[in-house]
């Protein structure tokens, strides 16, 4: 007889950016409104071998001045192997579920 332990799938279900709490622009400081798009920005490099995990940051970013002026400060650090991950995403504040 072939014994299995079957395992309950748990599913979490982790979404940083819906939880309630205010987002905050990490370049002017101004609180990013709901129901509009902000940018999602990631950079780093490569400079540092296996520790270049420690370069990666992420950005919130409330309009396209301030997008310009983080990617801008991060090309003036004048890494050698640089790169830039952005995009726009929507922020939706979710209403309290199961509190
Ligand atoms: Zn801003």
């Amino acid at each position: 007889m072939i014994k299995k332990d079957y395992k309950t799938e748990e599913r979490v279900v982790v979404d940083n950016h819906c939880v309630d709490v205010h987002l905050i622009c990490d370049c002017c400081g101004k609180e990013i409104e709901q129901h509009s798009y902000y940018w999602n920005l990631c950079t780093g490099h490569y400079d540092w071998g296996n520790d270049s995990v420690d370069s990666i940051k992420h950005y919130d970013l409330c309009s396209n001045e301030c997008f310009k002026k983080e990617v801008d400060s991060f090309l003036r650090e004048g890494h050698t192997t640089p790169y830039v991950n952005a995009e726009t995403e929507f922020y939706f504040k979710r209403a309290h579920m199961g509190e």
